[in-house]
């Protein structure tokens, strides 16, 4: 750990790193959930699991704190697939899960689920792959659901033999993460949105238990599973709760204040503006304790905040979290980032 940073900063890329190399597009989480319920639980959090599957971790002391409840939400759900149709080729159609362009997925490694246990890998190709064969026609090819298939890695020809290997329409489909950290403290990966923040809120969770940091306010980590399909903290906000901070990438870009090394504090996003007096006093903490941070605006975005208001709780939201280049593409982020995402949350935690 450096001086300037409270919760390690490599800690956390490291941890960033092993949650996404571990699959789970959006309805396929369990298995990355009972991962970080071991995390957290190794520092007192008391774990439960709505009923869909998110969960919720309360911070020991809850009951003896008084006054309005805490929480902050980072997703574990991923962009991922599924299995569209069977191709008479014996290559299969896939359907999304979440937003992104085909394109971002075009000659990815990926990895097909079955159903009923075991796996089959294969490579997201274009129908017109190879330009031997196809020439000029593979680049003015649209990419979408018709063009884009995947080849497995499997010695099948047609549909039937497919079958016969056990995948189904319907089996889930993860991309390889490619996840890579560089000596230059940058972590490239797909899934950083928003495994980073769930990354994040085990550092802060670390910070939290070795600091003996004592909270103001009855205070909860929520790691929802279905943010990317648009309703990651809709049901399950623990009662008493009346500010939720959302944990999520910040956009980077052209056109945007955010970058790869500060905290963002977004403003407005595609779902409306956030809360004013909690937007305001996450710009002060990070103004009074030194964070580099920027104020921004995301065009296309909305938050497990935007889910929780429109699913009808009556809260105060705002969203913070680490620059993210190239989301929902090839994603990269730097640890420095991470960090002063971290401190801003602590900064948080701990004011009245
Ligand atoms: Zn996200």
């Amino acid at each position: 750990m450096t001086e300037s940073t409270r919760a390690d900063g490599r800690f956390m890329l490291e941890t960033t790193a092993d949650l996404c190399r571990i699959p789970s597009p959006t309805g396929f989480t369990r298995n990355v959930v009972d991962v970080v319920a071991r995390r957290l639980e190794s520092h007192g959090l008391e774990i439960t699991r709505t009923v869909k599957g998110s969960l919720v971790a309360a911070f020991p002391g809850n009951d003896d704190r008084r006054g309005e409840g805490r929480l902050l939400s980072a997703h574990v759900d991923t962009l991922g697939a599924m299995v569209k149709e069977i191709k008479s080729s014996g290559r299969l159609a896939l359907t999304r899960l979440g937003g992104f362009d085909w394109s971002t997925i075009e000659g990815e490694y990926c990895t097909i689920h079955k159903r009923w246990g075991g796996e089959v890998t294969g490579t997201v190709l274009t129908t017109k792959a190879s330009s031997h064969v196809h020439g000029k026609e593979l680049s003015d090819l649209k990419r979408d659901e018709k063009s884009i298939e995947v080849r497995l890695d499997l010695a099948a020809r047609d549909a039937d033999s497919v079958r016969a290997s056990g995948v189904s329409v319907g089996d889930f489909v993860s991309l390889d993460p490619r996840t890579t950290i560089t000596e230059t403290g940058f972590i490239k990966s797909r899934h950083l949105d928003d495994k980073a923040c769930v990354a994040i809120l085990i550092g802060v969770a670390n910070a939290i238990a070795e600091e003996h940091i004592a909270l103001t306010r009855p205070t909860y980590f929520f790691v929802s599973t279905y943010e990317e399909v648009g309703h990651g903290t809709s049901a399950g906000v623990p009662d008493g709760v009346t500010e939720i901070v959302a944990v999520d990438m910040a956009a980077v870009g052209e056109g945007q204040t955010s970058d790869e090394w500060s905290t963002t504090i977004c403003v407005k996003d595609g779902s409306g503006p956030y809360d004013y007096d909690l937007s305001n006093r996450l710009i002060e903490l990070a103004s009074a304790n030194g964070i580099g941070h920027r104020v921004d605006i995301y065009t296309h975005y909305a938050s497990d905040v935007s889910q929780a208001l429109r699913a009808g709780y009556d809260i105060r939201g705002a969203l913070v979290g680490p620059g993210v280049d190239g989301s929902h593409s090839y994603e990269r982020l730097h640890q420095r980032s991470l960090e002063e995402t971290a401190k801003l949350l602590l900064a948080y935690l701990e004011s009245e």
